[in-house]
């Protein structure tokens, strides 16, 4: 496990206003401490610093691991790269369909399948803060 430091830790806590970089649930509304995501995991040569890091709740870091692309099935099967809180821009890759977050892009499907966007207990959080706006976090 790679050591990263309070001062970073904070850093990038800050940068992404407490919010989960890829699902957008607030840290606020969670049962649990979000994590300090590897983008680029160290596996792959993914520096500890902070343009590679990003604030992940436990269901997107637990289901994301250190992968870094996925099979997007809906279309040509080809291998597809995973959202990159960094580089991309949520809403070009993304929509919310009620309480579905939907792929709109090859990144967005493959990104919503292997982080389980959409799982039981994510619809069931989001359909809750979704009533009292408290989703998403970050628009
Ligand atoms: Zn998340």
């Amino acid at each position: 496990m790679t050591y990263i430091s309070e001062r970073l830790r904070q850093q990038v806590a800050e940068r992404a206003g407490n919010c989960c970089e890829y699902c957008l649930y607030s840290e606020a509304f969670g049962r649990s401490v979000f994590h300090v995501e590897h983008i680029i995991a160290v596996k792959h040569n993914g520096a500890t610093a902070l343009d590679n890091l990003c604030l992940s709740c436990p269901v997107c870091n637990l289901n994301k691991g250190s992968d870094i692309s996925s099979i997007d099935w809906d279309a040509d099967q080809a291998i597809v790269r995973l959202y990159h809180p960094r580089r991309d821009v949520w809403q070009d890759h993304f929509q919310l369909d009620g309480k579905h977050v939907q792929g709109i892009t090859a990144v967005g499907r493959v990104t919503v399948f292997l982080l389980q966007f959409n799982c039981t207990m994510q619809l069931e959080r989001r359909e809750e803060l979704l009533k009292t706006g408290g989703y998403p976090c970050r628009k």
